[in-house]
This record gives C-alpha cells, structure tokens and sequence, in this order.
C-alpha cells in the first residue's frame, strides 16, 4: 500500500470533520511530501530536534501546520512555541505556567489541548482528572495560552470496551470542564493507529495518526 492509498482508506472512513494530523515521526521528508501531495496538511512530531530539520526541508511548505506531540522539556519550549502551531501534549501546572510566561514575553497566543491521563499509565505524562480540577483555576488565569481541548493516549492492552469507555470519559470530562469553568474545550485530540475509530465514535476531534499512513517506525 502506498501512502496515498493509506489516506484514502483512513479518509473513507471517518467524517469530514475529523482532523487527520500525520504522525511523520522517524518518517523522512519524502514520506511527509508524499502524504502532502496527497492533501494532508497537518503533520505532528514529537522531538524538537528531528522536527526543525525537516522543517527547514520543506520551508515552501508554508501551509503546512505542524503539531507537537511529544513530552516537553523546559529548554525546548521557546524553539516549540517559535516553530510550531498546535501543541497537544502540555502535561503539567508548572508547564502551562511556563509557557504562557514565554508566549507573554512574545506577545503570541498559542494552540493547545491539555493532556490527560485517565487511567493510570506509568508511562504517560497528563493529567489525572482530580488533578486536572485542582489545577483548573490557575490554568483558567493564563492569559495567552489558548487552551482548546484535552489530548489523551491510551494504556496497551485495553480491550475495545475499555477503550470506547476511555474516550467518552475523556469526552465526558472536556463537556464538564466547559460547562463549570471559562473554558472553553471544544477539541478531543484521541486516537492512534489501532484506536482511532473507536475515538471518532466517541467525539474525536483530531485524530494523530503514524504508523496506519506511514508504516511502521524503526
Ligand atoms: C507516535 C505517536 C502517535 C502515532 O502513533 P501510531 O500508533 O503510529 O499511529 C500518536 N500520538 C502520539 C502522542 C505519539 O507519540
């Protein structure tokens, strides 16, 4: 299969609504050119370092908007907020806070969704929810990050049933969250690979797809 022929079966089977943002990880710029000419504008990578490279490849590529989905360290976060345009993966108070500072200093107002946790998963950053409502007041203060939606990625190993009940609890919590606070979060950024349709049966709103596109990484 080709990368062409992967994004039109994956286009097939979701609505029109769903942003389909390429996971272009490991993956060359041939691969993310490939995917472009194919109409996928949104492309999401989670080093910085890896990242800036094929940005400065593909500069013509204005249109490209590029996502960061990756855990954040505190000396990546200006280049992070400098090169790219959605940022899913801000996990903690002490982050936010961070980068808000620096989107103040710069004078930018920028995307991102809030990641949580709702199951345990040692592996994974985010938020817990009793943590998440604890931080909310101070997150609702920050006066330049624009604070959309909520990002979540599933343990391995759950079943179809935990996973679909995973996905309208993460729904469940944005609606809530909106309803009791001033934000507003109307993005569902879930699914991967092997769960994405379940996550749009469930209210995704982006879904982050790599390996079902690109094939599988090294
Ligand atoms: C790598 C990655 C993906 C893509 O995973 P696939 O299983 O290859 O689709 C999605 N989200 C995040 C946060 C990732 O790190």
């Amino acid at each position: 299969m080709t990368i062409a022929e992967n994004i039109d079966k994956i286009l097939s089977k979701i609505p029109s609504s769903v942003r389909l943002v390429a996971v272009s990880k490991k993956k060359s710029v041939t691969a993310i050119k490939e995917a472009y000419n194919y109409g996928i504008r949104d492309f999401a990578e989670s080093r910085v370092q890896e990242a800036l490279l094929k940005q400065e490849e593909l500069q013509e590529y204005q249109d490209i908007c590029w996502h960061f989905i990756g855990h954040i360290q505190t000396n990546k976060a200006k280049k992070i907020l400098e090169k790219f345009d959605y940022i899913h993966s801000v996990d903690s108070l002490k982050l936010a806070e961070y980068l808000d500072k620096l989107a103040a200093k710069s004078s930018i107002f920028p995307h991102v969704c809030l990641q949580v946790k709702l199951l345990p998963d040692l592996n994974k950053y985010g938020w817990e929810i009793m943590e998440l409502w604890q931080d909310l007041p101070k997150l609702e203060s920050l006066n330049h990050l624009k604070i959309e939606g909520l990002m979540t990625i599933l343990p391995l190993g759950l079943s179809e049933n935990e996973c679909l009940e995973t996905f309208a609890k993460t729904k469940e919590l944005a609606v809530t969250i909106t309803e009791k606070s001033s934000l507003q979060l109307k993005e569902l950024s879930m699914g991967m690979s092997n769960d994405y349709l379940l996550a749009v049966e469930k209210g995704a709103t982006m879904i982050r797809l790599g390996t079902i596109i690109f094939g599988e990484r090294n």
